[in-house]
């Protein structure tokens, strides 16, 4: 059922919802730095058995048509393979080679938690911080991780401390605009009739519009009747893409919270955190965000200052599990709700269904764009949406085997 800006807070979930915003504004009891700082920097991985260094002998990007792997090799003949945010990494790959690849060849993979920071240093790659740079360490992480993972025949949910959920609730998420509102409900009810997703999103405002529409009147008019169409029971949920400034923010929601919408997604600019907030704290209806920040420090700021409810960090562009999962961490201190943006690409859903299986904060429902053509092998799930839920894969790694065919016939980058 739908949440309002109250019951999302989950380890402060018996404060009223007023008391705990007061929490979070500084007063006694509030979540500090230190408290954030502390959930960040735990230690992650559970590594304890690997008793001999494993040197990264290799790092290589494999293309095949449209997608871009990682195959990482140890010295001791170890490997991993993963799926990169192919649709980015086709333009940011030279980074990879040259800057994180180069880096991490010859290190220890039991160190992945350190190496991350320690990655910044050298020439001056720290000056790349963003997407840019994030959906390349997040490429070497996420194979580095699979390797890992077959090394301790663990899952990458047991490699972060443990599975706590296997069937991951999802939301259909439509990404149009532009189409009459009887078409995106026609939409939303073909997606849902496939997927049988309890959950859906779509898309209000024009995307970084300053308050245009994708068509006049379009979400106006969606908000009230996406409810009508699917009912009280369905879970909904709308994004504007930094359509709006405050004024129309505050108006949009309004009509959201009067249609009993399930969270808000990125109302104002996105990097516009004090804009976000103010809207936070003048609607009731939970907002959502994270998906294109790319510092711990904002992210940190934007979880003490509770600038959303449902924090969005994106595995890729947000450079990986260890990243996210400090997030993650950040917001279930705070007593936030975390959920992973998903980008759209590659196995970019059997990403976000691992993050879900381990975080002890995951929200109610975990984004879903659809599947992809990379054939691959699994036992343990069909990978498929079933009733509205994804099944995750067991151990070890991301628990799916490529198609070796389909690898073989790639080439190296
Ligand atoms: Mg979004």
């Amino acid at each position: 059922m739908e949440l309002s800006r109250r019951s999302l807070l989950v380890s402060a979930g018996s404060l009223p919802f007023a008391a705990s915003r007061a929490l979070s504004a500084g007063s006694e009891g509030a979540v500090t730095l230190e408290d954030l700082d502390r959930a960040a920097h735990a230690p992650l991985l559970k590594l304890d058995s690997i008793k001999e260094p494993v040197v990264i002998k290799s790092m290589e990007l494999l293309r095949h048509e449209n997608e871009i792997m990682v195959r990482v090799r140890s010295k001791d003949g170890a490997e991993g393979l993963s799926v990169t945010n192919s649709w980015w990494l086709a333009d940011t790959y030279p980074l990879f080679l040259n800057r994180v690849a180069a880096f991490l060849v010859g290190k220890d993979a039991r160190q992945l938690e350190t190496l991350m920071e320690d990655v910044l240093q050298p020439t001056l790659n720290y000056k790349l911080q963003g997407l840019a740079l994030w959906v390349c360490l997040a490429a070497a992480e996420m194979a580095i991780l699979e390797m890992l993972g077959r090394i301790t025949q663990q899952s990458i949910g047991e490699l972060f401390g443990g599975v706590l959920q296997k069937d991951i609730a999802v939301y259909r998420a439509s990404g149009r605009r532009g189409n009459r509102p009887e078409e995106e409900v026609a939409y939303l009810q073909k997606l849902v009739a496939e997927t049988g997703a309890t959950a859906i999103k779509f898309r209000v405002g024009g995307m970084l519009s300053n308050n245009r529409d994708s068509l006049p009147g379009r979400s106006e008019a969606l908000i009230p009747m996406v409810r009508e169409a699917f009912g009280s029971d369905m879970t909904i949920y709308a994004d504007s893409n930094s359509s709006y400034d405050v004024p129309n923010a505050i108006r949009i929601g309004r009509l959201m919270e009067e249609h009993d919408y399930g969270f808000f997604e990125e109302p104002c600019r996105f990097d516009d955190l004090w804009e976000t907030k103010q809207v936070a704290d003048a609607l009731q209806l939970p907002i959502a965000g994270g998906e294109q920040e790319f510092s711990f420090r904002r992210f940190r700021w934007s979880i003490m200052n509770r600038v959303m409810d449902v924090v969005q960090p994106d595995l890729h562009y947000y450079g990986g599990y260890i990243r996210s999962t400090r997030v993650a961490r950040m917001a279930a201190a705070a007593g936030l709700q975390c959920t992973p943006h998903m980008s759209g690409w590659g196995l970019g859903y059997l990403n976000a269904l691992h993050f879900m299986s381990y975080i002890p904060n995951a929200a109610s429902h975990m984004e879903f764009k659809g599947l992809s053509n990379i054939p691959f092998h699994c036992d343990s799930s069909s990978l498929k949406c079933e009733k509205g839920m994804i099944r995750v894969p067991d151990g070890p790694g991301f628990g799916i085997d490529i198609d070796p065919d389909y690898v073989r016939k790639s080439k190296a980058i």
